[in-house]
């Protein structure tokens, strides 16, 4: 006989569409958030209990015994499981795919890890009081006072009387913060829409202070780490006690963040879009800057969430404003105010006014016919450059390639170089000289004779690497460094560091260098082969261009100097140009109204990826089949096709997209694709070889 209230079910970190039930053994006591160690399919995981006393679905036989509760480890907050429900509601994965995300790392030798970092601290702490009580200067002592408190802070949680300080804003800037505060209280979300050097962040500290002297607690989110990294001294210097809270930080530094948070004692944490899902408590404000990043979306496994949605379910939740700070509107923001759903505020005006940054578009192939072009730079670019460099101006020049060159070919048979895992070419990295793929990390020697025909080999196409090159050819005595997403944390650290205080002139990079930016001598900024920004497949490709092009301009003119954003490109007479010179004349909004793109539809995109190419064409034809029945004539289904790299790490791979009208049935279709998907992989047994893709970015 079954006895009631001995019976739980769990949430495992899996992809499980239900939560399966477990027994207690006598003696034992659990409440929901509680964590327990399972036995699933002959594995062992740590659960996360979501209810007690419940009625077993299966003959009590059947049910295991739960091996063993985690008593050292605090509860799951129901919040927590609230957002996890939310987000997987909206994204279609299971709630254990979202609580995997949010406990990635559960392993006791990390706790152990938090302890032994907590010992560590407490012994600089004594060392630094002995320090301040001996230091003989005031200046010194000063500073050793300062260090000491930050660490207490970062000891106990919280300062203890903290000060909580105004900014200093403008009018123009407290007339914005005034219009937040009358959108907050009607508990509106609010886009706060102000141009580069505008101002918003002090806004944002602002509102933070207001938020934490309410006693409620603040996030603030960045797109990547590198931002965070700038923005923690600015951030450090109002509030000693921010916490950090990103991949980079190491594994037993984020527990130590995430037990604090979940004591929520007047905390404010600058992270990326993985702070979401810490355990969160008493949270006030919700700061998005830079709503419209790319790097908001997770790519990969899933939850597949973006840090804006997701900042609104938070918000929700936890009762907390929401603020969305962009320079440039992303679509989705401007359809949600149009629609009311968000207030739009505007801030116009620079706070170093007459900072300007004029467009200057450079064609390279009309230059080219004149001779005005050396390498990949126009003369045009070459002299703004030069006399930037004698005035001492700082220069930033953007090319959207890594490495060296994007690709190698043979001088006589014409053959390509690619990788063997993925259906790209691989890339030459110079200092050492090698191959390596952008899609797998494959890397090999570079050998310069064809493998095919044994001729030379030659690098094509123009990386940063390349470009670095011919500006130190040109320019011999000027300080010229390169940045990419492989150069390392530590590197980039000091790259950035050395280009503040002035000993870089020339900073060449990939996109990392269009954002955040904010150095008073960056009077010039370039693009090279814009072109390949430009849209030739997706929609909304130009949308993304312009957006990284306007946030690049902004990098410029910070002060009461002008600057200058100069753009080389094929395709002088593109709109995206004519729309960052001002000169705009389509409405965008509209036009993607006219046709029925997002933000007025949804995009659900099925990817999927398989060893074998056959079995992967039949199967993503037969999905589709299946999604066009079941959703009858309705929503669009576009595809199976295979997109631009349609092999990577020895998956092959096609995609099915569906576009769905944003009306009442939207949430039906979007449980009906998921339970397509679902008795798909049954049925065909192909589990684990499709993703479903919510918004993709
Ligand atoms: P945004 O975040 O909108 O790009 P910032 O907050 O970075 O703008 O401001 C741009 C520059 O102007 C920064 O160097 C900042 O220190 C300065 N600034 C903006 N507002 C003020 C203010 N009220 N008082 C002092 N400096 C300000
Ligand atoms: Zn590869």
């Amino acid at each position: 006989m079954a006895q009631e209230g001995r019976y739980i079910s769990v949430i495992l970190p899996l992809r499980l569409e239900w939560e399966p039930c477990y027994r207690l053994p006598e003696g034992m006591e659990v409440r929901p958030g509680d964590r327990v160690r399972v036995l699933f399919a002959h594995r062992e995981y740590t659960a996360v209990v979501e209810k007690t006393g419940i009625r077993p679905q299966t003959a009590p036989e059947k049910i295991q015994d739960i091996l063993g509760t985690e008593n050292r480890i605090p509860p799951v907050l129901p919040e927590e499981i609230r957002l996890w429900r939310a987000v997987s509601d909206y994204y279609l994965c299971s709630v254990g795919e979202v609580y995997k995300a949010a406990y990635p790392s559960l392993r006791r030798d990390q706790e152990e890890a938090g302890a032994r970092q907590r010992e560590r601290m407490e012994r600089s702490l004594a060392a630094l009081r002995l320090k301040m009580e001996k230091a003989r200067r005031e200046d010194t002592r000063e500073r050793y006072r300062l260090e000491t408190e930050a660490l207490e802070a970062r000891l106990s949680g919280t300062l203890t009387e903290v000060q909580r300080p105004d900014m200093d804003l403008t009018p123009a800037q407290e007339q914005a913060a005034e219009q937040i505060r009358t959108a907050f209280r009607s508990g509106k979300t609010v886009l706060l829409d102000g141009v580069t050097g505008s101002g918003k962040t002090e806004i944002y500290l602002q509102l933070a202070s207001e938020t934490l002297r309410k006693g409620r607690n603040v996030l603030y989110l960045v797109p990547e780490i590198a931002l965070s990294r700038q923005l923690e001294t600015r951030v450090g210097k109002v509030f000693p006690d921010v916490r950090i809270f990103h991949s980079g930080e190491s594994a037993a530094r984020r527990q130590e963040t995430a037990e604090r948070i979940r004591q929520g004692k007047g905390y404010i944490v600058l992270g990326t879009r993985s702070a979401l899902l810490l355990p969160h408590n008493g949270l006030g404000l919700i700061i998005v800057d830079e709503e419209h990043d790319l790097s908001y979306k997770q790519d990969s496994p899933a939850p597949r969430y973006h840090a804006r949605e997701t900042a609104v379910m938070l918000g929700l939740i936890q009762g907390a404003h929401v603020l969305l700070g962009i320079a440039t509107p992303s679509l989705e923001s401007l359809y949600n105010a149009e629609k009311g759903r968000f207030t739009r505020v505007n801030l116009k005006e620079r706070y170093h006014q007459g900072a300007e940054v004029a467009v200057e578009i450079v064609d390279t192939v009309a230059e080219r016919r004149k001779r005005g072009m050396t390498g990949s730079l126009s003369r045009k670019l070459l002299s703004r450059i030069g006399s930037n460099l004698e005035s001492g101006g700082q220069t930033l020049v953007l090319r959207a390639r890594k490495a060296y060159a994007p690709m190698v070919q043979c001088t006589e048979c014409g053959h390509v170089i690619k990788c063997p895992h993925c259906n790209v070419s691989l890339s030459l990295h110079r200092n050492p000289d090698r191959l390596i793929c952008h899609y797998c990390g494959h890397t090999e020697p570079f050998v310069p004779s064809c493998p095919k025909c044994g001729m030379p080999l030659q690098p094509l196409g123009t990386g940063i690497q390349k470009v670095e090159e011919e500006l130190r050819a040109l320019f011999p005595s000027a300080r010229i460094e390169s940045l990419d997403s492989d150069t390392p944390d530590a590197q980039e650290a000091d790259i950035i560091e050395r280009f503040a205080r002035r000993e870089i002139d020339i900073l060449v990079g990939t996109q990392i260098i269009t954002k955040g930016f904010d150095f008073a001598h960056l009077h010039l900024v370039a693009v090279l082969q814009a072109d390949s920004l430009l849209g030739v497949q997706d929609f909304r490709a130009d949308e993304k261009a312009f957006q990284l092009l306007e946030q690049f301009r902004g990098r410029s003119g910070r002060r009461d100097e002008p600057g200058t954003l100069v753009i080389q490109t094929r395709n002088p007479d593109h709109p995206v140009f004519a729309r960052l010179q001002g000169l705009q004349t389509t409405n965008i909004l509209e036009e993607r109204r006219l046709f029925g793109y997002p933000p007025f539809t949804r995009i659900i995109q099925l990817v999927l990826r398989d060893p074998y190419e056959k079995r992967v064409s039949f199967m993503a034809g037969e999905l589709s089949r299946a999604l066009r029945s079941r959703l009858d004539g309705g929503p669009a289904v576009i595809g199976p096709y295979a997109p631009a790299v349609d092999r990577v790490a020895d998956r092959h791979i096609r995609h099915i997209r569906i576009m769905l009208p944003r009306d009442k049935m939207l949430l039906e279709r979007k449980k009906a694709i998921a339970a397509t998907v679902i008795s798909f992989e049954k049925e065909r047994k192909y589990a684990g070889f499709i993703a479903i893709d919510v918004d993709p970015a």
